[in-house]
């Protein structure tokens, strides 16, 4: 394990295979039935027990995370009040798994529905958010009955190993909450084909999620994929801008534009595109590059060579196809004993709508714009993507708020909000952004099957 913003070891982690997955899904399998049949409330207490740990321990795991990822410590503390937040909303929830009954059409007969734990849910993470991916899907599970099994990004296997560790301090029995860190390939392939393994929530790259959905069709394990992005930012002539650029720093350059809900492309209204543009790459060069550990930096490393390199060629190529640079298009050397995976947040102006940029997902700190006339124009250059996750838009009229946010094939609009995540809304996306939804109510149903009772009386 090494930082990436030095390549300094971090830690030693094991690197576990098939075996290692089967053995925590055996213990997982294990510890179903006690916990599935644990009172609600004592799930619940649990669960907040949880919780506080992890708010108590926030600083250690944010210093954690940032030397593991990379982000600035400011925002891995974020993220970490932001993992513990689903903790709390699963915990309330575990109390209000109801059933139902339902009138029946004949005198003599009852129907009754009831809500019961799937079995053992396997989480798969990705590195750009270490802790709040994981709690996003344990909680819930967790909250439902189920028992789980984590398979973290072999990139950040520390933040995700010390939550096991504060699971355990809370008091969830041995097998509750299993953690394994090591190869992708085969690990994955035992989870799958592993006879307790009833769910599958995966967050990462839509390429690795079409494969697990492949291979879950071998026990017709349940899904939920949470996949990549490509989110459109509208703004339009009546926005009020300065909240437009404040929402468009929020989402491009938060975790240097590492996120799935990131905005990839903003279009703007011709008469405001030209101030739009100006106004975003003064904020964007602003802002302050460094090594995360160190406070007030707003912008770390890259997580690895193969983001830089991807981030570098969407660049290029705009550029090559006769966008114009406002701001940034350049490493930051930071020195000796830094790796050079820094990278200046960038603007690119005038972007043609078939750069790679407007097409593929950049995971980098690169904000392209260009302009459209009509809401028709914008909404079909928005729409016109084979993904769905997140789309911003920025006006102030407020029937142009319902009709653009209705007509958007996107699972999450943040409309004059540039960070719409939070734990009691559901998260998740439409077309090959993936299906299933993580927060709220609605990530219960996720780790519950339905179950109709037809009783005669
Ligand atoms: P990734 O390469 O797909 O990896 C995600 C996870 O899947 C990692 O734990 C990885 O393990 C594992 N994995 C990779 N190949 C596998 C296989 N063949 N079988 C089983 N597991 C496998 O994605 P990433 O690069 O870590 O994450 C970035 C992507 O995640 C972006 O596309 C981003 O948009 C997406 N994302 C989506 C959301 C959302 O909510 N929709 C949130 C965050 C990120 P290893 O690390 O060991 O390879």
């Amino acid at each position: 394990m090494l930082d990436p913003a030095t390549d300094a070891p971090v830690a030693r982690v094991p690197r576990g295979g098939a075996a290692d997955a089967r053995d925590a899904c055996d213990a997982a399998a294990r510890a179903f039935p006690a916990w599935r049949s644990r009172p609600a409330r004592e799930r619940a207490l649990l669960l907040r027990r949880f919780a506080d740990l992890v708010t108590e321990r926030r600083e250690d795991l944010a210093r954690t995370m940032t030397r593991e990822q990379g982000k600035p410590l400011s925002e891995s503390r974020g993220e970490v009040a932001y993992a513990a937040s689903f903790l709390e909303w699963a915990s309330g929830e575990a109390e209000r798994v109801y059933g139902e009954t339902v009138p029946a059409s004949t005198a003599d007969r009852r129907i009754l529905v009831l809500r019961q734990p799937v079995g053992v849910a396997a989480a798969i993470t990705p590195w750009n958010f270490p802790a709040a991916m994981i709690t996003r899907k344990v909680g819930p599970a967790l909250a439902a009955g189920c028992t789980c099994v984590v398979k973290p990004a072999s990139r950040t296997p520390l933040t995700a190993l010390a939550l096991g560790g504060l699971a355990m301090e809370a008091g969830l029995p041995p097998g509750t909450l299993n953690v394994v860190t090591g190869e992708a390939g085969p690990m994955g392939d035992a989870i799958l084909s592993h006879p307790a393994v009833r769910k599958v929530s995966f967050t990462g790259s839509t390429e690795t999620g079409k494969a697990l959905m492949a291979r879950a069709a071998g026990r017709v394990t349940r899904l939920s994929l949470e996949l990549g992005g490509h989110a459109p930012f509208l703004v339009f002539a009546d926005a009020d801008l300065d909240a437009a650029v404040a929402g468009a720093v929020a989402t491009k350059f938060r975790n240097m534009g590492q996120t799935c809900i990131c905005a990839n492309r903003f279009l703007c209204e011709e008469p405001i595109c030209g101030e739009f543009t100006e106004r975003l790459a003064r904020a964007a060069s602003a802002l302050r590059v460094g090594y995360g550990l160190d406070e007030g930096v707003e912008q770390g490393p890259l997580v690895d060579d193969a983001a830089l390199a991807k981030v570098e060629d969407h660049v290029a190529d705009a550029l090559s196809r006769g966008a114009r640079l406002a701001c940034g298009g350049r490493r930051v050397d930071m020195g000796p004993g830094f790796t050079r995976r820094f990278y200046a947040p960038t603007v690119l102006a005038d972007v043609p709508a078939d750069a790679k940029v407007f097409r593929e997902e950049t995971f980098g700190p690169v904000a392209p714009v260009r302009s459209f006339r009509t809401e028709e124009e914008a909404l079909a250059l928005a729409n016109d993507t084979e993904y769905g996750l997140a789309a911003y838009l920025f006006t102030r009229d407020v029937a142009r708020v319902w009709r653009v946010a209705e007509a958007l094939e996107y699972g999450i609009v943040g409309a004059n909000d540039g960070a719409p995540s939070t734990a009691q809304a559901p998260f998740g996306g439409v077309k090959e952004s993936g299906f299933g939804r993580e927060g709220g109510k609605y990530a219960m149903d996720e780790y519950l099957s339905v179950k109709f009772v037809s009783w005669r009386i």
